[in-house]
């Protein structure tokens, strides 16, 4: 089964993000971390690649963990700036011997200098994988517009790009105001992209993450969400708590509204996952009957 069939037969879906350790942290406690997130039930779940410096090297037996280990679709990330097409057949090698059907094609951050290789974007990564034809993909986009992006409008027609090309569901970056993404999804199927669409989620728990998400994805601060940090800032269990509530709330509002499924960025945290997907419960069980 692929995630692309997933969505044919439930909505919404629910999935989870892990990422690999770092080259020199222990990769059990990560192993750990992936028994703890099944155990939750999520309908697939992905592991990233070589984001914010962990290794490339891990996401190959990470997903194949989840996948042979656990019997659970898992969504490997792949990146291709900086690679050669070889490279990249050599990854997506791996990933069919290990069984692993999923892929989200990525282009990955521009290095600073000169980039050499065979890919200028994630269109041509999602080219290359479509031609193998056992491979559902997924790609990236972004509610409040990708940084480098010439504009909003551009923006959407590179991801109609990448869609045309074979990209089975689309996941967003984090974001923090409903209401901007419900405009920006309509945006989406005005411009005839039909695929699913999944909400990234990420339940904000310390004035440290803050800084370096809205740094690293652009995601801006609704007022609603500035008068909670303002608030519990100083407090660690207090912003903790209203993090996941506020994470949950935005869970509730989009289920209802109708979203395709929702991507939680888990940061490997059992424990706040967990609060958050018992607060969900009923709701999703409700809404998977309904369909
Ligand atoms: P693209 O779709 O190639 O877009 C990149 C930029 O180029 C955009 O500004 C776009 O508007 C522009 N563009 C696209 N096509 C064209 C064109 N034809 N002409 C001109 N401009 C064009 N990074 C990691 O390193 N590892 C991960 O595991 C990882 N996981 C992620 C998961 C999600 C859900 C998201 C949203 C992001 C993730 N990232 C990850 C970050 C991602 O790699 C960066 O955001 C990267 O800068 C862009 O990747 P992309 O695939 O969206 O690129």
């Amino acid at each position: 089964m692929t995630i692309k069939t997933l969505f044919e037969e439930k909505k919404p879906i629910l999935s989870f993000e892990i990422f690999p350790p770092k080259p020199d942290a222990d990769v059990s406690v990560v192993y750990r971390a992936i028994d703890g997130l099944v155990d939750l039930n999520p309908d697939f779940i992905s592991v990233t690649y070589g984001a914010l410096g962990t290794s490339q090297g891990n996401t190959v037996e990470m997903a194949s963990y989840i996948k042979n280990h656990h019997q659970k679709e898992a969504l490997a990330h792949l990146t291709c700036i900086g690679n050669t097409k070889k490279e990249v057949d050599h990854t997506l090698d791996r990933l069919e011997q290990a069984g692993v059907s999923n892929i989200l094609a990525l282009r990955g951050d521009k290095p600073k200098g000169v980039v050499t290789g065979d890919f200028n974007y994630a269109k041509d990564l999602v080219h290359q994988a479509k031609q193998r034809n056992t491979f559902s993909i997924a790609a990236a986009c972004y509610p409040e517009g990708h940084l480098e992006s010439p504009s909003p409008e551009m923006d959407i027609l590179f991801i109609k790009e990448k869609v045309d090309l074979g990209v089975d569901f689309l996941i967003t970056q984090l974001f923090l105001d409903n209401d901007m993404f419900y405009d920006y999804y309509n945006k989406l199927r005005r411009n005839n992209i039909n695929v699913p669409i999944v909400a990234g989620i990420l339940p904000i728990l310390n004035r440290k993450q803050i800084a370096r998400i809205t740094e690293l994805s652009g995601c801006s601060l609704p007022p609603k969400f500035k008068r909670i940090l303002e608030k519990y800032e100083s407090d660690e269990l207090a912003l903790r708590q209203a993090g996941t509530a506020y994470a949950i709330e935005q869970i509730i509002d989009l289920f209802s509204w109708g979203i395709d499924g929702i991507h939680l960025y888990t940061m490997n945290r059992i424990d706040t996952t967990r609060e958050i997907i018992n607060s969900i419960h009923y709701i999703k069980n409700h809404l998977r009957r309904m369909k």
